[in-house]
């Protein structure tokens, strides 16, 4: 079995989620039942989309026409900003549930914590009772700094399992990695190739372990979130590079190697700041 080889990293709520996945933003909604089916055909059992993707329904239809068992498979979904607060966060997950021809999902995330809105931790008390109710298995955050996830945990009873969060070789996160590993929150990393926004290829240090290890780019950035613990779910809408992204268990980086990629670090932030992000 293909799938077999994906680790999977352990939650602080008892569940455990697979390390490697498929990620679906930005892919169009007409195309997304027939991406989503490559991607399961390819190996991926762990999808993450979100209300705001609109494209849950293409998600839905994949994994219907699958064959493949629910509890092989680990989806996320996430609360869109405009649907932060109490009533809306419950209608909200009922929607996506709707959407996703689903019982329930693997993980339920804030999308962002808009601090604007102010809504974040009522949010937060509303995912604690959606777990309660069976709807998601495990509920985590993303786009959450180090001052967001403290309110959080000391207005409620549960730590988030994850946070999901803009993390590539320019933008390491590396203080938030550390305030997560201390109190078991994973990590998950969006943009984890640097979205196509900046060469992989012309950085030299991967591009030394690319040809060290015989593999792509890419593969050699997979690798390095997946070497750092972290949940890691490149989006493609190309078959051939579905197969390479999930392509990345049979080689190793050294310690050298992923020293070289950590020292890419320049802070090079390519999505919003979670503190002013405040688009419904
Ligand atoms: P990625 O870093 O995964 O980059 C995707 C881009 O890289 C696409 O342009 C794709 O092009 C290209 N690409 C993919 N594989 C390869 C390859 N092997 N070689 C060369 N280029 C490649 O960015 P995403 O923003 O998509 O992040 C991944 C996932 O994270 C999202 O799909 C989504 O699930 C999640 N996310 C969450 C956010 C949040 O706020 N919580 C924000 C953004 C993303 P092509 O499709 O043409 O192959």
């Amino acid at each position: 079995m293909v799938g077999m080889t994906v680790p999977t990293i352990a939650l602080n709520d008892g569940n455990s989620i697979p390390q490697l996945g498929f990620g679906v933003f930005l892919v169009d909604p007409a195309e997304t039942e027939s991406i989503v089916t490559s991607a399961l055909a390819a190996g991926y059992r762990h999808i993450d989309t979100a209300a705001a993707y609109k494209n849950e329904e293409g998600v839905g239809r994949a994994i219907a026409n699958s064959g493949i068992a629910r509890d092989e498979l680990f989806i996320t979904t996430k609360l869109w900003n405009g649907d932060q607060g109490t009533r809306s966060a419950h209608d909200a997950i009922d929607r996506s549930l709707a959407n996703l021809g689903l019982e329930y999902v693997d993980l339920y995330l804030i999308h962002w914590p808009v601090p604007a809105q102010g809504r974040y931790v009522e949010s937060w008390l509303a995912l604690e009772q959606i777990k309660a109710a069976g709807k998601a298995r495990s509920i985590g955050v993303s786009n959450f700094k180090e001052h967001h996830l403290n309110e959080v945990i000391d207005a409620s009873s549960t730590v988030p399992s994850v946070n999901q969060i803009e993390l590539h070789p320019k933008f390491a996160q590396r203080e938030l990695r550390a305030y997560a590993a201390e109190r078991n929150i994973a990590i998950e990393s969006w943009g984890p190739l640097g979205q196509g926004k900046y060469s992989l290829a012309e950085l030299p240090e991967i591009a030394a372990a690319a040809e060290a290890h015989g593999v792509t780019p890419a593969q050699v950035v997979i690798r390095w979130h997946l070497q750092n613990g972290i949940v890691v779910f490149p989006k493609t809408n190309r078959a051939e590079r579905m197969k390479e992204n999930f392509d990345v268990f049979g080689f190793e980086l050294s310690a050298d190697e992923m020293a070289a990629i950590d020292s890419l670090d320049d802070g090079t932030r390519l999505g919003p700041d979670p503190d002013t992000f405040s688009l419904t």
